[in-house]
């Protein structure tokens, strides 16, 4: 079958490799659509193979990663053990995989897993496996897209997780800095879940352009004015959850400031290689705030959350789909994804 693999830092090649085969408690999935994301981006120029081969043991074949945690598809082959699956059944899997009885499964969330749990490495591919299968996938009916059903797998929980830990409800006011796929998706949560006022920050144009349509009612570029500013003019003290959604101080920091007194920063942006955070300590900006951070919530109860919302909640997520291409493609697909040029937000691999 054909695989995308990360051979080394920056550089993803096309490969033949063998269909796997499902191992006790695994389904292999025929893989129908993928796409990239930015923490594809994070794994493939800033984390070496080797260091990942450390933090993901048997993860990382001979010949390279196997890119790729986003992706639905039909089950092709089911493995000893599964009871929830049959072959030619439509699944999404959360990207993060969690064992599912271990304390941070039981207790926490899924993607904090301490009992073998991983990233799901390898759906760029024609077939990928899913591991822990009955614990983290779901079947999906025919009235979910493709598209819908691969953001639930990652940035839509993701997004959505950002409104929901940062304890927003009907009317709170509710800042996201950054518009990019994740913050895009967690300002179509707050539409979602009937909060009021909805700011989105960005610096590019065309990406406040989406966010109008997911449902910012305000929408400031940071480059022509300073958004902090702007935010606390329009909520006379500040919004009751301010959501970072890209992964840098100047995000983080902006949040923090822009957050009124007792209410709530929300990070879901992945700092990547950023060895620290620093938050102002100077009031208003730090006394009597409460900082939440969340990485993807994860696990099957989730995914069929999700795409029960997705089935009955009148969502139209699909507009983040800019671009299609063919999974020969993936090198360009990157280059894309990481260039952020052609308004590029989601792309659609499909076979
Ligand atoms: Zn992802
Ligand atoms: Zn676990």
């Amino acid at each position: 079958m054909k695989a995308c693999i990360k051979t080394e830092n920056g550089k993803v090649e096309m490969m033949d490799i063998p269909i796997p085969e499902p191992g006790s408690g695994e389904i292999v999935v025929k893989m129908s659509m993928c796409t990239v994301c930015g923490s594809d981006m994070h794994f493939l120029d800033e984390f070496a193979n080797e260091m990942l081969a450390f933090a993901f043991p048997g993860c990382v074949r001979p010949e390279g990663l196997p890119m790729g945690h986003e992706a639905v598809g039909t089950v092709h082959a089911v493995g000893e053990g599964v009871k929830k699956f049959a072959e030619g059944e439509r699944v999404i899997s959360s990207c993060l995989i969690g064992c599912g009885v271990c304390h941070e499964c039981v207790s926490v969330d899924h993607s904090q897993c301490s009992g073998g749990g991983r990233v799901l490495f390898g759906c760029q591919a024609e077939y990928y496996t899913i591991p822990f299968a009955d614990q983290n996938t779901t079947k999906v009916p025919d009235s979910v897209s493709d598209e819908h059903a691969i953001l639930a797998s990652d940035i839509m929980s993701t997004g959505f997780g950002a409104i929901e830990r940062g304890e927003a409800r009907l009317g709170s006011s509710v800042a996201i800095f950054a518009q990019g796929p994740v913050g895009l998706m967690a300002t179509a949560g707050a539409r979602a879940l009937g909060c009021g006022l909805i700011i989105g920050v960005d610096t590019m144009d065309d990406r406040l352009e989406v966010s109008k349509k997911f449902g910012a009612n305000v929408t400031i570029n940071a480059k022509d004015e300073d958004a902090v500013t702007k935010i606390m003019a329009l909520t006379g003290g500040g919004v009751d959850v301010a959501v970072e959604a890209v992964g840098t101080q100047a995000t983080f920091e902006a949040a923090t400031r822009a957050v009124r007194r007792g209410g709530v920063v929300s990070s879901v942006g992945v700092y990547g290689l950023t060895p620290q955070l620093s938050m102002p300590t100077m009031a208003p900006s730090f006394l009597h705030r409460k900082v939440v951070t969340t990485l993807c919530p994860s696990g099957a109860d989730r995914m069929e959350y999700l795409v029960r919302l997705l089935e009955y909640g009148d969502l139209n997520l699909e507009p983040l789909f800019t671009h299609k291409m063919k999974l020969d493609e993936m090198g360009k697909a990157y280059d894309l994804f990481r260039d952020k040029t052609d308004g590029v937000l989601k792309i659609a691999i499909t076979p």
